[in-house]
């Protein structure tokens, strides 16, 4: 089966396509490097320099091979950004995803599986948070994740695409050749693993005053591989029965900003420093999930769910790759 990831370059989706490779898929990557990199792309899949919202481009990824079914991955991630930069967001999470839709259809390729986020329940009004729990978005990003997942609805009810939509925790850690490596950096436990690298630069605590156990703000860290598995899972369940879902992809485990850095410092016998640093905008003070349907439905059974875990393997991947994919990085079509 062939299966088109966008965003195959980054960092969940280059750990999706090398798993779907494991697993005996084909796999075609489309990245626009603008966040991925190229030395990301899993060995074996077929890579193509492009964006989401190129709709030329995109007919012709689906005229040139026949595609089974879509991963969409491409997306505007960091929440901070989104406070400042809605419409880079609603364009290239919405008009992005849109043209992918469109050239499905045309192509007549009906299988979705949709990358989403915790981020579309905004503030919890309660833990953890399940697929029900209301839908209120702080922050563009989520927003914009939930509007794709109602366009996704629409496109279902009227042209017949099945969907599965994930609705990502916090993804965290690494494989063993591919981890965390964005520019700039902005998430918690790749930052405090280039504070322990670099032993001077500290790590900033965005908010100490959130109404939690240590006033940090507390999140539900979900291995990268589980979460791969997820997605297959997701597609394997699109083949057999095709019915659109929604799911829930976390631990149900939250972890303090301080308790991160507290097993961080274990993890690597490095002394992290830490400096405190006003809240950022749109972070809501807690988010753990409730995972129960997807393990209930797709028998779904995260192996690497020890916070400890999680972080002994972006560690070693860190260790190894302290440059992250830099040498590889610009699009020059060699490595
Ligand atoms: N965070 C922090 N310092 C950092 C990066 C993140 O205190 O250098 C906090 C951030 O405010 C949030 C949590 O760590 O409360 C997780 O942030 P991350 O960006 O990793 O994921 P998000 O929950 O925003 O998707």
């Amino acid at each position: 089966m062939n299966i088109l990831v966008t965003g195959g370059a980054g960092y969940v989706g280059s750990i999706v396509a090398e798993e779907l490779l494991r697993q005996g898929y084909q796999v075609i990557v489309l990245d626009n490097l603008q966040q991925g990199h190229k030395g990301a792309v899993a060995p074996g899949a077929e890579f193509i320099f492009a964006d989401v919202c190129n709709a030329e481009a995109l007919d012709g990824v689906f005229q040139r091979a026949r595609i089974d079914a879509v991963m969409h991955m491409a997306a505007e991630t960091v929440v901070e950004y989104s406070m400042t930069d809605p419409k880079r967001y609603f364009h290239n999470n919405i008009v992005g995803g849109i043209e992918l839709l469109d050239a499905m259809l045309k192509h007549e390729v009906y299988k979705l599986v949709f990358s989403s986020s915790a981020a579309v329940y905004g503030d919890p009004q309660s833990i953890p948070v399940d697929e029900d729990h209301p839908k209120l978005p702080v922050n563009s990003y989520g927003e914009s994740k939930l509007m794709f997942e109602r366009i996704l609805e629409w496109y279902g009810k009227a042209y017949g695409l099945k969907h599965i939509s994930l609705r990502y925790f916090n993804a965290a850690g690494a494989s063993e050749s591919l981890g965390e490596d964005h520019r700039p950096e902005t998430h918690l436990i790749p930052s405090v693993l280039k504070a322990a690298l670099s032993k001077n630069s500290p790590v900033s605590i965005f908010g100490t005053d959130y109404p939690t156990k240590d006033g940090t703000c507390v999140r539900d860290y979900i291995h990268v591989t589980d979460l791969a598995i997820a997605h297959i899972l997701a597609l394997k369940r699109l083949e057999k029965d095709g019915s659109s879902c929604i799911y829930n992809l976390g631990n149900g485990n939250g972890f303090s900003v301080k308790e991160v850095i507290e097993v961080a410092k274990k993890v690597t016998g490095c002394n992290i420093k830490t400096v405190s640093a006003s809240r950022r905008p749109g972070d809501p003070a807690v988010l753990i999930a409730s995972s129960e349907k997807i393990k209930r439905e797709l028998n779904w059974n995260p192996q690497y769910y020890e916070l400890k875990t999680i972080i002994e393997s972006a560690w070693k991947w860190h260790s190894k790759s302290p440059e992250g994919f830099k040498k590889r990085n610009s699009f020059t079509g060699k490595n």
